[in-house]
């Protein structure tokens, strides 16, 4: 096998794992999804509709929330109300619980 075809042979392995990888990736969750519409969900949380939600009060957000489940310190992360989507750290939405 010259080089070039052994190049050629090994070219589909890095892609097909970066393509693996992209879906992999959980997608944040858009506001205007029915569920995140219904709970105010936004991902910035200083962007609440407070007369809407005078529930929300600073620093309220989903990093502080007993729900998310993002690492320590991490910027977004899962949380079970919206499956198989990421929300941000610095968002929030009316299901907030303080973590204990
Ligand atoms: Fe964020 Fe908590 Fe609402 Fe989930 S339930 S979106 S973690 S505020």
């Amino acid at each position: 096998m010259t080089s070039r075809r052994r190049f050629i042979a090994l070219l589909p392995l890095p892609l097909l794992g970066a393509a693996s990888l992209a879906r992999a990736q959980a997608m944040p969750v858009d506001p205007k999804d029915p569920q995140a519409a219904a709970l105010g969900y936004t991902p910035d949380a200083t962007k609440t509709d407070k007369a809407k939600y005078p529930k929300y009060a600073p620093p309220q957000a989903c990093g502080n929330c007993a729900l998310y489940q993002g690492a320590a310190g991490s910027t977004s992360g899962p949380c079970p109300i919206y499956a198989g989507k990421v929300v941000q750290a610095k968002g929030w939405c009316s299901a907030y619980t303080k973590k204990a």
